[in-house]
């Protein structure tokens, strides 16, 4: 786990799903220690569970 990238990204949970998108986007560049939730795979472009 990636803890300093974390003391300096924080997820806002009541914030826009494209903002929890970029924040996963990043996240999973970073750090990655929990997985991309289903509600926000689906709205990212890449599709990855288009299927
Ligand atoms: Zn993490």
């Amino acid at each position: 786990m990636n803890q300093l990238w974390h003391d300096t990204h924080h997820l806002n949970h009541n914030g826009l799903p494209l903002e929890q998108m970029s924040w996963h986007m990043a996240h999973q560049k970073n750090c990655g220690c929990t997985p991309i939730p289903p509600h926000i795979q689906r709205i990212m472009p890449s599709g990855r569970s288009a299927s």
